[in-house]
């Protein structure tokens, strides 16, 4: 398979190329030249595969020459081994609807099923290279523990982790903090999670810093994360035995990423009927959504702070579908965004938008509200960001096979369980002994030259 950038359709890349570059020399997000579509026949003989075998069927075709089937398959075992689940996920039916549990991984977050991934995909690329790379993320708190458990300790490869000062949990920060590896650095910058973005993004476009110390991206727009969250897709929608109704997924959504993951499988064939992107109250993505005003606003504080971002960058992927795959239109609507910090989506392109996307906010309360209704409703704990999954579908009207996604365990934000429930959300025993380790990281300020300059000492 060849890929092409957002910003640019006459190169052509191969995923070893998309895969350590993350973001395209344009600034653009890498995407297939073209997608193979899957018949119905073929969806029948991917239906009862378990969720390892799935995985191999549908990322195979992804990455072209990258490795061999029999390599892929390989990695692919020992990536789902670490799982505390044999098929990766789960799906449960909780009252009128069902909740696919993401979080089974090493550090609870559906990121783990997309990092654990990667991380084998660095080390296989890496071996016998004399090359070392150097990785550098921004997170809004779970994708830099995931990246973390899936870096540590491999050769030839170091991680640098950006989160922002103070606004993560105490748990999602322990769970990146505590590790030991010497090739791990954590970076509490003193921003929120857009400047964090921003920051990686500058070392990004600063080419001789770049170029020099080998750096590459597994932030979300990092397309080799995206295969792998589509598979996830496949796998819930197979389970679902009534397929007369239609298949409507609601996904608690921040960057576009795993959202964006589902719109792939639908794209190859997959027939979902609809996906709701759920908001906190950082909802530039409703607004886009539902009356086509796509506007920066201010981050807000929420309890679901995975989700607390304003820049969501898969959305350009979108953006270039509507656009009819015009690099140069494309352009246009990133420069608008860069510029005026707005971005108006037309009457013709909203239409199709809502073809494949509504959209539904949850405020504070109306999150606790979820959680606590759930929980006494069904003795389920739903973590914040899940509930805005799962209350999503009570503000739209779809009817059929609705699925939530639930992308954390509720343990990782124990002060918002507590408050919704009055409970402590305990964490499994495999993990309970980050609390009493100790932390290790460096506090910087929201300044690019300070942030390059901790990097170049430590690599
Ligand atoms: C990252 C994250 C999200 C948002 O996912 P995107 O791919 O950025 O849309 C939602 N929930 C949790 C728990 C997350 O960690």
């Amino acid at each position: 398979m060849n890929y092409i950038s957002t910003r640019n359709s006459s190169n052509s890349f191969k995923f070893k190329d998309v895969f350590i570059k993350g973001l395209a020399d344009d600034g653009g997000l890498f995407i297939p030249k073209s997608l193979h579509k899957y018949s119905q026949k073929d969806l029948l003989e991917l239906k009862n595969l378990e969720y390892k075998d799935l995985a191999k069927k549908i990322i195979y075709p992804f990455i072209g020459d990258f490795m061999s089937k029999v390599d892929l398959s390989k990695i692919i075992d020992k990536s789902y081994s670490v799982f505390r689940k044999k098929n990766v996920v789960e799906l449960i039916k909780v009252g009128d609807r069902s909740v696919l549990e993401l979080f089974h991984g090493p550090t609870l977050a559906f990121k783990d099923i997309a990092m654990q991934l990667l991380g084998n995909f660095y080390e296989y690329y890496l071996n016998n290279k004399n090359e070392k790379v150097n990785i550098v993320v921004a997170t809004s708190g779970d994708t830099g523990a995931a990246a973390i458990d899936a870096i540590k300790g491999k050769s030839n490869v170091n991680i640098f982790v950006l989160h922002p000062n103070n606004r993560i949990s105490p748990v999602q920060r322990k769970l990146m903090t505590t590790s030991k590896e010497k090739n791990v650095f954590n970076i509490a910058v003193e921003g929120n999670f857009d400047d964090c973005q921003n920051l990686v993004k500058a070392m990004f476009a600063d080419k001789p810093f770049s170029k020099e110390i080998k750096m590459s991206g597994v932030n979300s727009i990092n397309w080799a994360r995206i295969i792998a969250q589509s598979v996830y897709y496949f796998y819930s929608y197979f389970l679902i035995e009534d397929n007369e109704k239609p298949v409507n997924f609601s996904v608690p959504t921040g960057n576009f990423g795993d959202v964006y993951a589902g719109y792939l499988a639908k794209k190859i064939g997959l027939p979902i009927n609809k996906f709701i992107v759920a908001t906190n109250q950082n909802d530039i993505l409703y607004r886009a959504i539902s009356n086509g005003t796509y506007d920066i606003e201010n981050v807000l504080e929420t309890i679901s702070p995975s989700m607390d971002i304003q820049i969501a960058s898969n959305f350009e992927r979108l953006i270039y579908d509507l656009k009819n795959h015009s690099d140069e239109k494309t352009i246009e609507a990133m420069m608008s965004i860069k510029e005026k910090g707005k971005y108006i989506i037309d009457k013709e392109s909203l239409d199709k938008i809502n073809i494949d996307f509504l959209s539904s906010r949850m405020n504070e309360n109306e999150v606790l509200k979820t959680i606590k209704t759930v929980y006494k409703k069904f003795n389920i704990i739903l973590d914040p960001h899940s509930a805005i999954g799962y209350g999503a579908f009570d503000k739209v009207d779809l009817k059929g096979n609705n699925v939530v996604l639930a992308t954390a365990h509720p343990c990782k934000f124990p002060d918002a369980i507590e408050k919704a429930i009055n409970l402590k959300a305990e964490l499994p025993n495999e993990l309970a002994f980050v609390v009493d380790e100790k932390e290790n990281y460096d506090i910087i300020d929201n300044n690019l030259t300070k942030i390059k300059k901790y990097i170049k000492e430590k690599i």
